[in-house]
């Protein structure tokens, strides 16, 4: 099996009829580089930095950020890297931030609603990336956005940091800024959201616990945290389609991504890059190329049509085993 996904390694992701996907990896640090080049990886679709502050009694500086942003960049060459901005909180902890304990850590002060509020750490990261943009092709992600004053107000703080480094004479390269579709509210938004941003990235992990009100980390109720959830695909396509209509492009980064029985939905509703860790990817890039593009596409209708997360289960594992 390992021996004949081999062949999928230098592939272009495309299906059966040609349409062309990209399949992009999730990474933590510069240290899991080695399986993302090893699987094909055509991108990096989510960074996730908050590991760079954790296990660690304080902040990196903005030297150490910029260099391991660096050299992911430098090592994807032209392929796009998609860097998210500090995600903490949650059911990440990070003890020299001295975040009081709260009630709800899931709904409460983290990622982007931290670094708004703790506006020099914000700008520290800022600065690492825009200074390590000039060594790929670097987008950068804001994490949590629920609303178009969350996007404008950290779209203020990055031009604030763009206007100091050129006063200084420090240069940097446009790039893409995007966000992370993940809670309800930004979802059912996205028409909205779309027009003040250049790319949608789907987080699953956290929106299908905010649409159904499943904590994720929680055993006793795992068995209601379903992708397959009908809610969940309806704000998915919601999110496609409304990407679309704006003009942007729409990737996924939750585990989603990188489920065979999502794909050919996922196909289907026209979502342009599938995020996933990168063991993933080869297994992916196999299934797309057997799905034609109207195949999928009478899939997604089918599902959108079902009432039971399930039945809908059952019935794309019967597509994806045929
Ligand atoms: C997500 O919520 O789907 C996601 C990719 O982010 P994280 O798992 O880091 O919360
Ligand atoms: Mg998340």
């Amino acid at each position: 099996q390992k021996e004949k996904l081999k062949i999928f390694k230098n592939k272009q992701s495309s299906t059966k009829d040609g349409k062309v996907i990209e399949l992009a990896a999730n990474i933590g640090s510069p240290n899991d580089m080695g399986p993302v080049i090893a699987n094909g990886a055509e991108g990096i679709g989510l960074y996730r930095t908050e590991f760079l502050y954790m296990d660690r009694s304080t902040s990196p500086t903005e030297d150490e950020q910029f260099e391991s942003y660096k050299v992911v960049l430098k090592q994807m060459g032209k392929k796009p890297v998609v860097i998210r901005t500090l995600d903490i909180g949650g059911d990440k902890e990070i003890p020299y931030l001295n975040m009081p304990k709260e009630m709800n850590p899931f709904l409460g002060y983290r990622a982007l609603r931290i670094c708004l509020d703790k506006k020099e750490m914000f700008k520290t990261q800022l600065r690492a990336l825009l200074r390590a943009s000039q060594y790929g092709n670097l987008k950068v992600m804001y994490p949590m956005v629920s609303s178009v004053e969350e996007i404008r107000q950290a779209n203020a703080v990055l031009e604030e940091v763009k206007q100091e480094l050129t006063e200084k004479g420090t240069s940097f390269k446009d790039f893409e800024v995007g966000i992370m579709i993940e809670i309800p509210s930004a979802a059912i938004n996205s028409d909205a959201l779309a027009k003040e941003v250049d790319f949608f990235s789907i987080g699953t992990n956290d929106l299908i616990q905010y649409t159904v009100a499943v904590d994720r980390m929680n055993e006793k109720i795992s068995h209601l945290y379903s992708p397959f959830n009908p809610a969940v695909l309806k704000l998915i396509d919601m999110t496609i389609t409304n990407g679309h209509k704006n003009g942007i492009w729409v990737g996924m980064c939750g585990e989603a991504a990188g489920n065979l029985k999502m794909i050919p939905f996922l196909l289907g509703a026209n979502l342009d890059e599938f995020s996933m860790s990168p063991s993933a990817i080869l297994p992916a890039r196999e299934l797309i190329s057997k799905l034609s593009t109207e195949e999928t596409q009478e899939i997604k209708d089918k599902v959108l049509e079902m009432s039971s997360a399930k039945d809908i289960e059952n019935f794309l594992n019967e597509v994806v085993s045929k």
